[in-house]
């Protein structure tokens, strides 16, 4: 007999949806036996440090999860508070689009006008989002700004969620101030107070009715001990809710179908990554782009058009050297200019398509299955295209990019971007795609023949098993996901004991 712990409710992740649900589950009801059980070990900010190399192990796989045909590597976080330890705050309302899609579509008609406004402002305001003065503009948002108006590009303020930023460029290793209010910060200590049992290093293997199967595992090196012993245990909980991120509630499930009797076909299914390109152009001298805030603006006009955001970004020393193109000696002369660089985040908005998908093999390993759609690919060399220009509207001399003919594409060339950037050129087995915005793959939605999960989260035919993650999105959201899955989140708590 396996060791068992009883409770009325258990939450599988602590990340932005697990702890957005366990927050206003806790805050209506007062009396329930809570558990979250978190397979990342238990950091908090004095367990960070800035350092580029060791901060990789608060990610999977370093960082990157790799789609099979090597395409497009993931970034997602594992660790105590999930993506939001990690995330850089960049907070976003679901465009009213998207929405009007989730609702004509899917059937998430509670999605009203009144509900999404009414409560975004209530998280915004519990989690300090606002738009960064700018004067905490560093020079590569400056030049981003400078292009853009020079091409007549219409630029926003991002709205960021701190509370007194120390500057540290740190976001992406873990903020050391605790300035940035993700659930490390806001959520866990609440539900600490409220007496939710945590239970790090325990992963969630499968799960049946009221029943969850885990491993505690040894915590690593420097960081907080488990108060239980390691081994195998079964959790009894009267709701069970999968909060795993998009990587992980889809494996959960599959390797749970048989169990549970699911039969749905769209378990995993329907992944959207928002693909990004991290590009550099390289200015005449040094710039600053790692004080300030990593990021303060950003333009939509490309959205409907061609479907992309490009928003300003810092990246680090190694990050910029995984995503800047070529090898060897080229490669080399491209980071002799790191100091120089200005640097874009291209994001596409990619469809919803069935063959996207998480599944699992024989041996019950996770498989990311995705290929990057023609009118992904077209989006992408469009923004390449425009953010060439934009680099040398901003003073930049060259810039190496992906798709580009030539390498380096010089000012010089600023009048033959389009020819010389092109998808003929764009060779996906030596590009450095990445996403760090997976979302789909247990959609809900009111028919179970194109959703996994129905509109109070719950998974179509189970009695006991909810999804409250990314994985719900039934498309891609379109702009930074962290407050659309908080939405989500607080109406699967409300209503979940109705
Ligand atoms: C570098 C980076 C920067 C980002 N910046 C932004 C930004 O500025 N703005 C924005 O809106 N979004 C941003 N995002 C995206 C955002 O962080 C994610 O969309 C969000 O965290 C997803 O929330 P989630 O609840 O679906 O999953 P997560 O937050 O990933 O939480 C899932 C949790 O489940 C745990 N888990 C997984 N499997 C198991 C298992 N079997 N058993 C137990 N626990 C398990 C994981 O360890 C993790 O803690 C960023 C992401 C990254 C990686």
């Amino acid at each position: 007999m396996k060791n068992q712990l009883e409770f009325d409710v258990i939450i599988i992740g602590s990340g932005v949806g697990g702890s957005t649900f366990a927050d206003y589950l806790t805050n209506e009801h007062k009396n329930l036996k809570i558990a979250i059980l978190e397979s990342g070990p238990h950091r908090s900010k004095e367990n960070f440090n800035n350092n580029e190399i060791t901060s990789t192990a608060l990610y999977y796989n370093s960082g990157a999860v790799l789609s099979k045909n090597l395409q497009i590597g993931v970034a997602a976080a594992n660790t105590l508070g999930g993506g939001s330890a990690v995330y850089t705050g960049v907070s976003f309302r679901p465009p009213k689009s998207v929405l009007n899609v989730w609702r004509d579509d899917f059937g998430l008609d509670f999605l009203t006008n009144d509900y999404v406004s009414k409560s975004l402002d209530a998280i915004e305001a519990d989690l300090s989002v606002h738009e960064l003065p700018s004067d905490w503009d560093n020079q590569n948002n400056q030049l981003f700004q400078a292009g853009a108006e020079r091409l007549s590009i219409p630029v926003k303020r991002l709205k960021i969620n701190t509370k007194n930023c120390q500057q540290l460029s740190s976001c992406n290793f873990g903020c050391q101030s605790g300035a940035k209010q993700g659930a490390l910060e806001v959520q866990i200590p609440r539900l600490l107070k409220r007496g939710v049992q945590f239970f790090c290093n325990t992963e969630v293997i499968s799960v049946a009715e009221n029943t969850v199967n885990v491993i505690v595992k040894e915590a690593p090196q420097n960081t907080i001990k488990n108060n239980i012993d390691n081994g195998n245990y079964q959790f009894k909980s009267k709701k069970i809710i999968i909060a795993a991120g998009v990587l992980n509630t889809p494996v959960i499930l599959l390797k749970s179908a048989k169990a549970l009797r699911l039969k749905n076909k769209n378990i995993g299914r329907y992944i959207t990554l928002h693909p990004v390109f991290n590009i550099n152009g390289v200015f005449s001298k040094n710039i600053s782009n790692n004080t300030g805030f990593p990021k303060t603006v950003y333009t939509d006009y490309f959205s409907d058009s061609d479907g992309f955001f490009l928003e300003t970004s810092f990246y680090s020393l190694g990050i910029t050297a995984k995503n800047n193109p070529g090898y060897g000696e080229l490669h080399q002369e491209v980071m002799k200019d790191y100091k120089k660089m200005m640097s874009i985040l291209i994001l596409a908005h990619d469809k919803a398509e069935f063959k996207n998908s998480i599944s699992i093999n024989k041996k019950g390993e996770r498989i990311l299955n995705y290929t990057l759609s023609n009118q992904s690919k077209k989006s992408l060399v469009k923004a390449l295209q425009e953010s060439a220009k934009l680099f040398f509207a901003a003073g930049c001399e060259k810039t190496f990019l992906p798709a580009s003919k030539k390498a380096p594409l010089l000012k010089r060339d600023v009048n033959e971007i389009d020819t010389l950037i092109s998808e003929k050129y764009l060779n996906l087995n030596k590009t450095p795609i990445s996403s760090a915005h997976p979302q789909g793959g247990s959609r809900m939605g009111v028919d179970a023949s194109n959703s996994v999960c129905d509109i109070y989260g719950k998974v179509h035919g189970t009695k006991s098993i909810y999804v409250c993650d990314a994985s719900l999105f039934p498309t891609s959201v379109k702009v930074n996901p962290y407050e659309t899955i908080m939405l989500l989140a607080k109406w699967v708590a409300e209503n979940m004991f109705k």
